[in-house]
């Protein structure tokens, strides 16, 4: 005889896929408890269940959004670690510069983070929209500052821009449509500034996946062939071509093949030589963001994973423009990336306790009487003669038992509580039938469902709209992993529902190496003990997709950041109440006035600004903060 196998945290690790999706941030310790590792550099971890133990000791209840500082660091200090490896060896002339695009996260937590950590790398930031400018204006104060303008421009956003062109910061627009060369034109006329410009193209190679249509013929943003041709012209008739400094392209978020990168260089290569040849200021190839997060750890072209890495992604990038601009014998760009979801996935973690178990759990039958129907009677014997040789059979007897019953109900040949009786009985059959299923080597596929049929619904203290928005709207996977007790088997499988009265609010997929499961493995919730799981790698979009969506509002959050003698924890966000978007966004507008005023009376004793420019930019500015956050009447 074989010794029974004891379950050891090496098969959860096995199960939950953790070392695929998590590695080297997240990890299973000798307790048993999820471990975090927030500095790859260092051997140092953080057990997280006990983590989250201190945490609700401080009254921070759950859910609880746990943020890690140093992840992010490590993120970005990884995507420039490649940029530069790529560059050195293969003797790249240019250098590397990532932004960070707001829309990811815009609290101000995070971006402050992504700044302060960001600045050994000379890492910028990325505004969508006006409202994402004035934050990025206040919170890129460097001298080498590097701010990108994208999304739906009106007139008063680019005279922003155009101003903050006078800051010791790069800031760039590039235009997205081809209205806003107009707009372009005259704020540049009004304000007496000439514009630093960038284009989006709308490139004819397309990302792949759910995001595939940000690209293309008839994406919603970028210029054709035709309107870039245009702009080189407008501007070459002003005089005007060394404006156009920047190629931009997006191919969509998180693309799981590599590709269609390499496509897309191929063409974005060829068109920024030609810009060149045209005559305009060429200096910088924005590559735009899609650099996938591999979600399920399968590293497939799968559309929760990804089939290359970071640093063959730097190499595909680098080599695809090196190889066009030396062709064509033109200086290396500055390269550019606007990463969100590689930089951002895993700072976070969603930790949430479950507040009650929906189980099917029967016993015995009662026997029915003997002057029952014949189905109700029927029902039992199949139950009675359920053996470990003819569960396929049970199965299809109980089956077509529970669909007579049904049907002479119907016609009125079977009473209410003879049709509950025969129901019971067919769960009965299904709990047995699942028993001997449960030792079968191999089970036929039709009774592969009968685990899904009986499975759990754990509910779970935590809004899947709020806090992983995603999962609703485009069934996007997220590892989901008990924090503790992985050091024993987890014999249920359940589906995780949230708070929410509504019926989506279920989390019903879940990753796997081969397929993705209807339902998560997880250990039986003892009385009077709590049974706590994580969320992971939903530190990108999840959280401001969620929060202004709900009347279940933000979660707590806090930073937990290493320290020489162990970790602090800062920025205790409590998570309530409603107010308007920047404050909800712990933002200080009269502070955020401060700053940008502070910079722009350094531009005027530069000699770079003048009051006039001065005065219209802080009235703007002033006047954007109390105004609306969605377009404005052009005047
Ligand atoms: C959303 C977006 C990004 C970020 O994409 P990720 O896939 O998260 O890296 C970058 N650039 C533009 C223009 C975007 O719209």
């Amino acid at each position: 005889m074989t010794k029974p196998h004891r379950w050891s945290i090496r098969d959860s690790a096995r199960r939950y896929q953790i070392e695929g999706w998590g590695a080297p941030y997240f990890s299973i310790n000798d307790a048993g408890h999820i471990q975090v590792r927030p500095d790859s550099t260092q051997d140092r971890t953080i057990d997280l269940y006990e983590l989250t133990q201190q945490l609700v000791a401080r009254g921070l209840d759950l859910p609880l959004l746990i943020r890690f500082p140093n992840i992010l660091h490590d993120r970005i200090r990884l995507l420039t670690g490649c940029f530069e490896s790529a560059i050195e060896e293969y003797g790249y002339k240019g250098a590397y510069r990532g932004v960070f695009p707001i829309k990811v996260n815009q609290q101000r937590h995070m971006v402050e983070e992504i700044v302060d950590s960001g600045r050994p790398y000379r890492f910028g930031l990325e505004a969508g929209s006006k409202p994402e400018l004035l934050i990025a204006l206040a919170a890129m104060e460097d001298e080498d500052g590097f701010i990108l303008c994208n999304g739906y421009k009106d007139l008063t956003y680019i005279e922003a821009a155009l101003v903050a062109q006078r800051f010791d910061n790069k800031v760039l627009v590039i235009l997205e449509r081809i209205e806003e060369l107009d707009h372009a034109f005259v704020a540049s006329e009004k304000l007496d500034i000439r514009p630093c410009l960038g284009v989006r193209a709308k490139l004819s190679s397309k990302g792949m996946g759910r995001w595939a249509s940000s690209a293309g013929d008839r994406a919603k943003f970028g210029l054709t062939t035709a309107e870039i041709v245009h702009v080189v012209d407008e501007l070459q008739k002003r005089d005007m071509l060394d404006c156009l400094q920047l190629l931009h392209f997006h191919l969509g978020s998180q693309v799981s093949s590599i590709i269609p990168v390499k496509n897309a260089m191929r063409e974005a290569g060829q068109l920024y030589v030609e810009l060149c040849k045209m005559g305009c200021g060429m200096r910088y190839l924005d590559v735009g963001g899609g650099l996938a997060v591999d979600y399920d750890g399968s590293k497939t072209d799968f559309h929760a994973s990804m089939n290359y890495d970071v640093q063959e992604y730097a190499y595909d990038v680098v080599a695809g423009i090196q190889t066009a601009c030396d062709k064509a014998n033109v200086p290396h760009p500055v390269l550019v990336s606007e990463s969100g979801r590689a930089v951002a996935a895993y700072q976070s973690v969603l930790v949430f306790d479950t507040v009650g178990v929906d189980q099917v759990s029967f016993g015995e039958p009662d026997r029915p009487p003997a002057d029952s129907h014949a189905i109700v009677r029927e029902l039992y014997e199949a139950w009675e003669g359920i053996r470990q040789k003819n569960v396929q059979e049970a199965w299809h007897d109980a089956q077509q038992g529970l669909e007579e019953a049904r049907s002479l109900f119907k016609f009125g040949y079977l009473g209410l509580r003879e049709l509950a009786h025969a129901e019971r009985l067919f769960w009965h059959c299904c709990e047995r039938i699942r028993e001997h299923v449960r030792q079968l080597r191999q089970v036929p596929e039709e009774l592969l469902s009968i685990e899904e049929l009986l499975g759990a619904i754990y509910y779970c203290n935590f809004s899947l709209f709020q806090s992983a928005p995603d999962i609703w709207a485009m069934d996007q996977l997220f590892p989901f992993v008990p924090i503790h007790r992985l050091d024993e088997e987890p014999t249920i499988k359940a589906r995780l529902a949230d708070l929410t009265c509504d019926s989506d609010g279920i989390v019903d997929h879940f990753i796997d190496v081969a397929e993705v499961q209807n339902t998560l493995d997880v250990h039986e919730v003892r009385d009077g003990e709590p049974y706590i799981l994580g969320m992971f790698l939903g530190g990108a979009y999840q959280e401001i997709l969620g929060d202004l969506h709900n009347l279940f509002g933000d979660t707590n959050a806090v930073h937990v950041r290493l320290e020489d003698y162990g970790y602090t924890v800062s920025n205790v966000i409590k998570g309530d109440s409603i107010e308007e978007v920047l404050r909800y966004l712990q933002y200080d507008p009269e502070d955020m006035v401060e700053r940008v005023r502070k910079q722009a009376e350094r531009a005027l004793n530069a000699g770079r600004m003048n009051l006039h420019q001065l005065r219209a930019f802080m009235r703007h500015y002033e006047e954007s903060l109390r105004g609306y956050t969605y377009l404005q009447d052009e005047s």
